[in-house]
């Protein structure tokens, strides 16, 4: 059995001055039954058993504490634009890091960043700064934290190549410095994924010295780029694949005639195969459908096997 109440928290912890009045127990602001779906891109997905938001490390640990001593499974949550979450929601503590903000320029072109702050805030204040190094992560809709775990990137760039360390919390709360060699990055990949660390923040490496102007016209060149070539408008988690050596995802699932194929709300995009859009009150089961069906395809005529990019959370129903 939990504590937490199955009521709305009387206290925000985020109300006044920015952090849980200490005399309010953390149990008291974990609210029970919220559906998850407004807090992905796909918008889709079932309740979170239990949920917070936490607005500072502190509170962090203490949410990360009560799931401990509850002895239930937590799940981050950062700007769930990599997400696919089961209709039938999660289990355990879902933790939405959105309340987790802010940036300091440091000495000598580094810049460090809480885990909930947007990557494209941090992309705009580094070019308005003249401040080279992150003009490609203006596009990409996820935090600093889902960020540092997916190692996110574009235009041949990703956070592993600016990443000076990033700070950790493990399961037992304790903070840990992680500098880059430590986060085993690879393509889309870090040592984070599927593990039950928390990013707090992290700190980069950019080129100080530049011309804002043409700093923030490159970075604006990127987004209007990405908006021409994208299906930036609706409902997706952007490539639901991560390429292959060989050939492009979405140029494979466009060989084998799945582009713009449907089942029931959700749909390959006839712009870029490689995103499923939610066209249409899609359900997760929908877009988890697409997915396998795309897998098959592909590897029927290619005998290559498409891995997601995009983190599957939940219990899905398989013999659909
Ligand atoms: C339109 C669109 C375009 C996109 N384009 C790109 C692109 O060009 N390049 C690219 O790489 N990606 C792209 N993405 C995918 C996505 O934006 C990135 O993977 C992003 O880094 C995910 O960040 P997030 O905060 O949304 O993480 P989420 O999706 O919320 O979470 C991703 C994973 O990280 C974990 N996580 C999140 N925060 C933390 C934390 N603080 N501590 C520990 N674990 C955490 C989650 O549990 C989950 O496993 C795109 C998505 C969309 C919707």
């Amino acid at each position: 059995m939990t504590t937490a109440p199955l009521m709305i928290p009387r206290h925000s912890p985020c109300a006044g001055s920015g952090s849980a009045p200490s005399s309010v127990s953390v149990s008291e602001w974990i609210q029970s039954g919220i559906p998850l779906a407004p807090f992905t891109t796909f918008r889709v997905g079932g309740q979170a058993e239990w949920y917070c938001e936490p607005c500072s490390d502190l509170e962090l640990r203490q949410c990360l504490g009560w799931a401990r001593s509850e002895g239930m499974p937590v799940t981050l949550l950062g700007a769930g634009s990599n997400l696919l979450i089961s209709d039938a929601g999660l289990r355990g503590l879902v933790i939405n890091t959105r309340r987790l903000r802010g940036i300091q320029l440091l000495e000598g072109g580094k810049i460090w960043a809480a885990a909930g702050e947007p990557l494209v805030n941090l992309s705009r204040v580094a070019a308005k700064q003249g401040w080279r190094g992150l003009e490609w992560a203006i596009g990409i809709p996820g935090t600093v934290g889902g960020a540092v775990v997916m190692n996110a990137g574009a235009h041949a760039c990703a956070m592993s190549d600016v990443l000076v360390e990033a700070y950790i919390l493990d399961e037992e709360q304790e903070l840990y410095r992680l500098e880059r060699q430590d986060l085993h990055f690879g393509y889309r990949r870090s040592r984070l994924q599927g593990s039950a660390w928390t990013v707090t923040g992290a700190t980069l490496q950019l080129i100080p010295g530049g011309d804002p102007a043409q700093v923030q016209l490159e970075t604006q060149r990127n987004l209007n780029q990405r908006l021409n070539s994208q299906p930036y408008h609706l409902p997706s988690c952007g490539s639901v694949f991560r390429n292959p050596e060989t050939y492009p995802a979405g140029w494979l699932i466009e060989q084998v005639g799945l582009k713009g194929y449907r089942i029931g709300g959700a749909q390959i995009s006839e712009r870029h195969a490689n995103f499923i859009l939610n066209r249409d009150q899609a359900t997760a089961s929908d877009i988890h459908r697409l997915i396998r069906l795309a897998q098959e395809k592909v590897y029927q005529q290619w005998l290559i096997l498409l891995e997601p990019e995009v983190r599957i959370l939940g219990q899905f129903d398989i013999s659909s």
